[in-house]
């Protein structure tokens, strides 16, 4: 891969954790590194909270998260921005969207809508497009269910591709996806591209997780006229099971993690040597991961964690 270097005043990052609980070892990983991809081409990192899915969101996990993200080294520019504070924008966009007939409402079980706006990690399943066409008369009876409905965006299977910085050449077919649940919230690919262009955000750099999700952040910025980010989808880190890593894997909080004896530096220095920007057991701080960060020296696999590694400190 040639070295990778965002064109200039397009460096602008940030770091955008759902406040569901405390950051993990894979959740920090990626703080990290969008930190370092932002600040090591001379652009300004920001610090979003995506709190819109209130039921989610836990009292208290956000400042944790910030004492966290802090206690790496990791500072942040301008205030911290809370997504349950920016309704009146997510509105408007929706407005928009619906003015140029881009939406239609769907009366779809709300499980499966759900799905889609709270767990964008998960690749919701292909909408077979059963509200698409409805009538008026059609609409009408479907409205007396008594479900409000929710807003989907008329994708029509387009596929859409990008150039990601460390995957290559990304494509996906899109779907028509929800941009406003049937509570009224506004759907997470809604709001981030709403935020990240407001924010001037150049880059996006997020778990490799994710990396479904922008095909349709793509659709949305297009649709209102906002510019596109450049993307870098990082690898994430694994349990042994193999799977994404969680709290159920173990000790893998920061405080998980000086129970067991580990400071935070020593965290960062293993979160750096466990993507291939440190040696193992070296002091990494971030002053010197700054001075020789390259994203192509980034290793692009998922690392698995093994049992010893994440088991708790003992009582
Ligand atoms: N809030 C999402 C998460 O915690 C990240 C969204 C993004 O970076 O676009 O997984």
């Amino acid at each position: 891969m040639g070295s990778y270097l965002p064109p200039p005043g397009t460096a602008d990052g940030r770091f955008a954790p759902s406040p569901t609980g405390p950051l993990h070892l894979g959740n920090l990983r990626t703080a990290l590194l969008a930190w370092l991809f932002a600040r090591s081409a001379r652009g300004a990192s920001y610090l979003r909270m995506e709190d819109l899915d209130a039921a989610r969101v836990r009292p208290g996990a956000a400042t944790g998260q910030l004492e966290d993200l802090h206690a790496l080294g990791l500072d942040w520019d301008g205030p911290v921005l809370h997504q349950a504070h920016r309704l009146d924008l997510y509105r408007d966009a929706i407005g928009r969207l619906e003015a140029a007939g881009l939406v239609y409402p769907c009366y779809c079980s709300r499980a499966e809508i759900r799905a889609a706006v709270s767990a964008p990690h998960k690749s919701a399943p292909a909408y077979p497009g059963t509200c698409r066409e409805l009538s008026r008369a059609q609409r009408t009876e479907r409205a007396r269910g008594g479900r409000p409905p929710a807003l989907r965006f008329r994708a029509d299977s387009a596929t859409v591709a990008f150039d990601d910085a460390l995957l290559g050449r990304c494509a996906e077919i899109v779907d028509d996806f929800v941009v406003r649940r049937g509570d009224g919230a506004p759907a997470y690919n809604l709001a981030v591209v709403v935020d990240d262009a407001a924010q001037g955000v150049g880059q996006v750099v997020r778990g490799a997780d994710l990396v479904e999700t922008t095909p349709r952040q793509l659709v949305l910025a297009r649709a209102l006229g906002l510019p596109e980010p450049a993307f870098a989808h990082v690898p994430i880190l694994h349990g042994p099971d193999g799977r994404r890593l969680a709290k159920r894997h173990g000790a893998v909080t920061l405080a998980e993690r000086r129970e067991r004896g580990e400071s935070p530096a020593e965290v960062r220095s293993w979160l750096a040597a466990s993507v291939g920007l440190a040696e193992p057991g070296d002091a990494a701080d971030t002053a010197g991961l700054l001075a020789r960060f390259k994203p192509e020296r980034l290793s692009g696999c998922a690392t698995r964690l093994g049992f010893e590694e994440l088991t708790p400190a003992a009582a």
